[in-house]
């Protein structure tokens, strides 16, 4: 028995990395990625005698040409078992302009073919929770919050007066079982209302946004969404809870160039993005002291992370030749977590 249970810790972590396609618009880069074959990915490094590689190994790559059908059809047994009772993260790394707006979310015009992760996560769980409806009630609500300079505020909110922007909190084990229990709760039932209410997240966030330029790439996004089911039988209850998080731009600031306010940011990210990879690391290495407690964002997570819980840590790499430096240092952070 305990030893399935080591088992499903070990299986609980997984490293997937996307490389984006080249640009339109920006033609004649040289190409990073030498070459792609099942889970290792090697890229060509400048060094001062020619050329050198370099491979690294994660649980799944995908290549420029896969698209947003095949990485979410990768995903949905993951995202699924949120209605199992399982809690899931899902993390999207990378330097900024890598695509992982795009895997979470879509393009800037989103269709419906080109729907990220979120949107598709949700549908299916409507979809999945409609096929049980003879055997499983589910209710499906979500909260959307950001965490920026380590301050974590409310996307959801509603006072139609564009003004308040509000500050939350996180409590560790508030009796509702949510960690930012002052955030707006917001019940779903269809892709519509989920539609609706990303839209007003995006909308909340450009409010938050004009006082700094592009903030959104400086800043950790994350959608929950809670699930509550009851097996219609025995009556039992059971919750699962999904986290999909569009972290910060992982770029190193050129610390020469950044002051004031750019610096502050920059730090803030720093501190939370590696205080994020030193509990996936400490988890991965079962690890007795898991620190939680160094950032916003694994406090946030506390509860989703460790234990029974199933993370995907889903990097991104830019192919250009000029990216090689932040190419590798994603490639490195998430090896590290694998
Ligand atoms: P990030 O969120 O990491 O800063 P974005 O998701 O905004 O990066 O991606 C940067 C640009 O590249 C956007 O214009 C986006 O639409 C495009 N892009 C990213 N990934 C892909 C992809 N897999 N296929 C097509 N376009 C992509
Ligand atoms: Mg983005």
């Amino acid at each position: 028995k305990l030893y399935n249970q080591v088992q499903d810790l070990k299986g609980s972590i997984r490293v997937y990395c996307r490389v984006r396609p080249f640009l339109s618009g920006k033609p004649n880069f040289v190409n990073t990625v030498d070459s792609i074959e099942d889970g290792t990915i090697t890229v060509n490094i400048p060094s001062k005698n020619g050329k050198g590689r370099r491979s690294f190994n994660f649980n799944k790559i995908f290549g420029p040409s896969s698209g947003q059908v095949e990485v979410f059809s990768d995903m949905q047994p993951l995202i699924r078992s949120v209605l199992d009772g399982f809690n899931v993260c899902i993390f999207a790394y990378g330097q900024t302009g890598s695509g992982k707006t795009y895997t979470m979310t879509g393009p800037k015009e989103i269709t419906e073919k080109s729907q990220g992760v979120n949107y598709r996560a949700l549908s299916d769980l409507f979809l999945t929770a409609d096929q049980r409806k003879d055997t499983f009630r589910y209710d499906v609500s979500v909260q959307m919050i950001e965490i920026y300079n380590e301050q974590v505020r409310d996307l959801l909110v509603t006072d139609g007066t564009n003004k308040r922007y509000p500050f939350t909190k996180i409590r560790s084990n508030s009796n509702k079982g949510l960690s930012v229990p002052d955030a707006s709760l917001v019940s779903v039932s269809s892709t519509i209302d989920v539609i609706e209410l990303m839209n007003l997240g995006q909308r909340n966030r450009t409010v938050g946004a004009t006082a700094i330029n592009d903030r959104s790439s400086r800043s950790h996004t994350c959608l929950t969404v809670h699930v509550q089911g009851r097996d219609l039988t025995s009556g039992t209850l059971l919750r699962g809870c999904m986290h999909l998080v569009d972290l910060a731009g992982s770029e190193r600031v050129d610390k020469s160039e950044a002051t004031g306010d750019r610096l502050k940011e920059a730090q803030h990210i720093n501190k939370s993005l590696s205080a994020l990879g030193d509990v996936i690391a400490s988890l991965a290495q079962k690890n007795q002291h898991v620190p939680y407690r160094n950032s916003k964002l694994t406090q946030l997570l506390q509860d989703s992370l460790g234990g029974q819980a199933k993370t995907l840590m889903f990097v991104h790499i830019s192919p250009e030749a000029d990216s090689i430096g932040e190419t590798i240092s994603t490639l490195k952070f998430a090896e590290r977590v694998a």
